[in-house]
């Protein structure tokens, strides 16, 4: 059986192996030494610690494959003069499509009323963190210590140091083609081991699916069910419409192939509910499996998980206006503007790991005047949205890539077309593309 499959049929089993979990450590009648076996040993014990060993295994693959990576697109990136266009045109299709998730949010949620009959008794116990100024923000991309941003993990630094230095190579003449080769070298190596490890996914995916389902009571989502389903819709929606309509609009490509390659890539972020741990699977399945250039993909990729994220900006216009029509505020034209604006740059801001959306939502609430201990009221369900918000992150940075790759003909339309092309196991290297 393909790894991919093994992939989703370990996510179904995750899921139902984990409700049942649930119904017996929540069942009455269930002894106590069962309920401490299955509870203490099995879940808090097995499934956590396999759990937790998959997601460091993805994360630690994430510093050297961004470094790599993109080292070696920004060097191999033959003529100069596009790297300042990419750049530009990345940006736009980033903030452009998270605006356009967040103004389809604030539709769709006035539209639903999902806030419109919910009865306030939350007690107002958030706590708000204080953003830091946008000068220390801008200034903090640029790194003093490369080698303090990758032990930190400091995404954006690790980018500007490694544009810098593909750069270097690529001016340094003959010292800089045996570095050069030396990095794609390693960029080979190290995306053999995302191969390798991405054979231990269907344990990881199971173990930390099982724990989730069996800890989280589904009941949480029916007082919230309104609220629940608007998010969900909204983000199908994105995630099936619009993106369908980009790809074929900018790129004429067809959308279907995309959602099928970008399956396992969406149970990786669904299972972590993390866009930085899947990053190396996104990557991978991207460059290899629908043909984007590395010179392109090096650095769309590894950026638009740091700062891309639709799903996390649909679920804060949902909330946003879940909250205010539960608090009775009625929002103005000029709230929803601020509402698209501060979003999609929370969004932005939002770090790569599960749950942060809701912490930024504290300043999308803020900058609309709505009250931040709003965000009591949907803690519930969160982890669960969190997960379909990172298959909808991933998704788009996907997307995203292809058009610019696309536009810049750095990208192998036979590769995209092949169902085949980078497939689980094939191991050879021969769906990598040539380089420019
Ligand atoms: N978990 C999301 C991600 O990593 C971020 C969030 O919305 O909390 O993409």
């Amino acid at each position: 059986m393909s790894l991919t499959n093994r992939i989703l049929i370990s996510m179904v089993v995750g899921v139902l192996f984990g409700s049942l979990l649930n119904l017996l450590l929540h069942g009455a009648g269930v002894p106590e030494v069962v309920r401490t076996a299955l509870g203490d040993y099995l879940v808090g014990g097995l499934f956590d610690v396999v759990g937790r060993i998959f997601v460091a295994s993805l994360k630690l693959l994430v510093v050297p494959l961004v470094l790599v990576s993109l080292i070696c697109g920004s060097s191999s990136l033959g003529d100069r003069s596009r790297m300042g266009p990419i750049a530009v045109k990345t940006l736009v299709f980033y903030l452009g499509t998270t605006a356009v998730a967040v103004s389809v949010a604030l539709l769709f949620a006035v539209f639903i009323g999902p806030g419109n009959h919910v009865a306030l008794g939350v007690e107002a116990n958030f706590q708000v963190s204080v953003a830091p100024p946008l000068a220390d923000v801008l200034v903090d991309i640029f790194p003093s210590n490369p080698v303090k941003a990758m032990a930190e993990g400091k995404m954006l630094q690790i980018i500007v140091f490694a544009l810098l230095f593909g750069y270097a190579i690529s001016r340094a003449g003959e010292p800089g083609r045996r570095i050069a080769s030396f990095f794609r070298d390693m960029e080979s190596v190290v995306m053999k081991m995302v191969e390798v490890l991405m054979e231990l996914a269907p344990y990881g995916v199971f173990a930390l699916l099982a724990k989730l389902f069996s800890t989280m009571g589904i009941g949480a989502i029916l007082d919230l069910a309104a609220y629940f389903f608007t998010v969900l819709a909204v983000l199908l929606f994105h995630a099936l419409v619009v993106y369908s309509l980009m790809l074929r609009g900018f790129a004429g490509l067809s959308p279907r192939i995309l959602i099928a390659k970008m399956r396992p890539v969406w149970v990786f972020a669904f299972s972590t509910a993390s866009s930085g741990a899947t990053l190396p699977v996104t990557l991978r399945t991207v460059e290899r499996r629908m043909g984007v250039h590395n010179s392109v993909a090096g650095f769309t990729v590894p950026l638009g998980a740091t700062i891309n994220m639709d799903g996390t900006a649909i679920m804060q216009g949902v909330a946003t206006v879940f909250i205010a029509q539960v608090y009775g505020v009625d929002l103005s034209m000029t709230a929803f503007f601020t509402i698209i604006l501060t979003a999609t740059l929370a969004s932005v801001g939002t770090a790569a790991v599960p749950g942060v959306g809701l912490i930024t939502l504290a300043l999308v609430l803020e900058q609309a005047g709505l009250p931040v201990e709003g965000i009591a009221l949907i803690i519930g369900v969160d982890r669960l949205l969190d997960m379909v918000r990172t298959a909808v992150n991933v998704t788009g940075d996907a997307t995203v890539s292809i058009i610019v790759a696309r536009s810049e003909n750095q990208f192998d339309e036979q590769v995209y077309l092949d169902p085949r092309a980078g497939q689980d196991r094939d191991f050879s290297d021969e769906g990598v593309l040539p380089r420019a």
